[in-house]
């Protein structure tokens, strides 16, 4: 301060505490860093939607700089995978509440699209009012991407790339759903692959996947877009063929697939080569059905088809089905009959049509119904087969059937027993061990007065497994005959690899032989193929003197049927035995040293044991 004469006089300090200011001055270098380095993308526009800044990070994320930004509505950033509903959500509760969170898929300046996971909030003033927006988002692309990815791998076959087993069941709810609006049926193809087992053994798995890959484009090839090709796994495609104008019109496509299935892959400069057995079910059907029975339905179809000799394709027959269910016992009321010993066997005795000599008997279940009486196999096997009751049973049949054998022995009877084992029985791990099991319950039994006739040989999945287990039992001294043989599709594959010693003609061939000549040219190139491989040939279904007669003239001596004696109770069996006598029509034919006598003894036979009294490896 100066005095009147102008000199300094005093001093007067004034201070001010400034803190607040420093600390808001920090606050805001903060503020202004962290809008600067966020990783996030900041975008703040003016209450009326104009863009008055972004960060840098915004600009790394969209490709637009801070300049081309300004000024601009953030409409900049559409990527039209948005509809108009969509932003007006948005806004409705941005207004309403103030903020917004939410995936939003946007485009960059050089139009790539991109997901953005944002935060947008609106900054008020004390009034209320809104001054601006601030919006907060990362780019969430690869994210999406992952997911993408893990969604795939969930729903696709990673060998094939085709929808697999979870996809297929949406496809098909979906497909159902559709045809039941449209009125347009749909089918359900079950596919399996004839002979890839085969093709992993001799080639190598990744030749089977080789396969597998080709056989799946092909097959998706032929089919319409819409349609759906899925892989369950193993060698097991679904098609589900959309739209059709009626159920015939699914045969060329059915065609086409097996053509599909059929053409042979190269490998490894060779050629590999399956076919395809296909079950097929129809959608809607006169009953509900839902999408899992109709998968079943195609399933059995399927198996249908593989049974009919495979390369082909089997309808599903709702109509049959029904009625086959009607005739057939119910699985609970087969296992009742097992227990309670409702079940029983009856023999009927394979002969020497020239010699007269009884060679064995076929045992053949039955089942003694407290209401219905006695039924046959066809009645109650079909039910459990495929079911370990199935095994059950067929244990119970090999241990009964043993027994008898014992019971004839003292009457003074010695034959054989030919026991029927169904393709699945004979797959079951413990097979070899729990047959050992049976024959040991039974030690005044030799094994070789037991043999086992291999029913539906086309339902062996793996050959190679079947011939250990049947070595296995032949080591045991348990010899093999292939049941029905001539029928089903590829018995030279099994006449070829599996040891058995003894073939049985089916008896339509035989039953038909003297009307039809094709009949009678199956036969005779069963009996030359039974000679070729040595095996011992019986003639199933002789019903009369004639069809003997001509079977001698041919070299078949081994025979059965309703012309020797029909399946009859075990108590029976002796009092036939002495009794019978051939027709004096077939003793008078000459000895033609035939394929039945040449190979007419068991211990000649090529995979039979050798007589139990030898000594182990002699
Ligand atoms: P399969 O093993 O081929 O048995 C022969 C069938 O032909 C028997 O029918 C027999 O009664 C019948 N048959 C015999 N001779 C003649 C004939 O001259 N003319 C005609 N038309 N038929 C004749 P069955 O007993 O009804 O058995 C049918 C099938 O059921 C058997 O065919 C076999 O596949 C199966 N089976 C029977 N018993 C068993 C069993 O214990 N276990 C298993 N897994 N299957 C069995
Ligand atoms: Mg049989
Ligand atoms: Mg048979």
């Amino acid at each position: 301060m100066h005095d009147d004469h102008g000199r300094l006089s005093n001093f007067i300090g004034i201070m001010r505490d400034i803190t607040d200011r420093k600390q808001a001055d920090e606050k805001l270098h903060l503020a202004a860093s962290v809008f600067t380095h966020a990783r996030e993308g900041i975008l703040i526009t003016s209450a009326d939607g104009k863009i008055i800044d972004v960060n840098e990070t915004f600009t790394r994320i969209t490709g637009y700089s801070r300049e081309e930004a300004l000024g601009k509505n953030p409409h900049i950033l559409n990527s039209g995978r948005h509809d108009p509903d969509f932003y007006a959500a948005m806004w409705r509760d941005l207004v309403r509440d103030g903020h917004w969170y939410g995936e939003i898929w946007n485009r960059r300046k050089n139009g790539e699209i991109f997901a953005m996971m944002q935060t947008i909030s609106a900054v008020r003033d004390a009034q209320g009012n809104t001054r601006q927006y601030v919006a907060l988002f990362s780019d969430v692309t690869p994210l999406k991407e992952h997911e993408k990815q893990l969604e795939h791998i969930a729903h696709y076959d990673a060998l094939t790339n085709l929808p697999n087993r979870v996809l297929l069941a949406d496809r098909l709810h979906q497909a159902m759903a559709q045809a039941q609006r449209r009125g347009t049926p749909l089918a359900t193809a079950y596919l399996d692959l004839d002979g890839f087992k085969t093709i992993n053994d001799t080639f190598g798995h990744d030749a089977g996947d080789q396969l597998l890959m080709a056989v799946a484009t092909r097959m998706k090839d032929v089919l319409r877009e819409g349609d759906t090709l899925a892989r369950l796994g193993g060698d097991e495609f679904v098609a589900v063929l959309l739209d059709l104008p009626d159920i015939q019109s699914s045969v060329p496509m059915l065609a086409r697939l097996l053509d599909a299935a059929a053409h042979p892959v190269r490998i490894d400069k060779r050629d590999a080569r399956v076919s395809a057995s296909i079950g097929v079910a129809f959608y809607p059907q006169t009953e509900e059905v839902d999408a899992d029975q109709l998968l079943r339905q195609a399933d059995q179809a399927m198996y249908r088809a593989k049974l009919a000799g495979k390369n082909r394709y089997h309808i599903f027959d709702a109509e049959e089905d029904r009625s086959v269910r009607g005739h057939h016992e119910d699985l609970e009321r087969i296992r009742g009959a097992l227990n309670d010993n409702e079940l029983l066997l009856h023999y009927q005795p394979k002969v020497n049509m020239r010699t007269g000599a009884i060679i064995g008997a076929e045992a053949l279940v039955r089942w003694h119904h407290p209401q219905k009486g006695l039924l046959p196999p066809s009645v109650f096997l079909p039910v459990i087969e495929n079911h370990p009751l199935a095994s059950e049973l067929g244990e119970w049949v090999i241990d009964s059937a043993l027994a008898q054998v014992a019971r004839w022995r003292r009457a003074g009877l010695d034959i054989p027993v030919s026991v029927n084992v169904g393709a699945h029985q004979l797959q079951q791990p413990e097979f070899v061990e729990r047959l050992r099991g049976l024959l040991a319950a039974h030690p005044e039994i030799a094994p070789r007065h037991l043999e086992l006739e291999v029913l539906e040989t086309s339902a062996l999945e793996d050959l190679a497994h079947a011939c250990r287990v049947m070595e296995a039992c032949a080591a045991t001294g348990v010899a093999f005959a292939l049941d029905d043989f001539g029928t089903g599709y590829s018995s030279l594959t099994y006449l070829k690899r599996l040891p058995v010693a003894q073939l049985k003609i089916d008896q339509s061939f035989v039953r038909d032989m003297l009307e039809d000549p094709d009949d009678m040219a199956i036969l005779k190139g069963v009996l030359g193929l039974a000679v070729a491989f040595r095996r011992q040939v019986v003639a199933e279904g002789v019903e009369t003197v004639a069809h003997g007669t001509k079977l001698l003239q041919l070299g078949c001596e081994l025979a059965q049927g309703y012309g020797i004696a029909r399946p009859m109770p075990a108590g029976d069996f002796v009092g036939w035995s002495a009794s019978w006598r051939p027709d004096p029509a077939w003793q008078a034919s000459p000895d033609m040293h035939g394929i039945g006598a040449m190979h007419g003894r068991q211990g000649e036979l090529p995979f039979s044991a050798p007589p139990a009294t030898a000594p182990a490896h002699s």
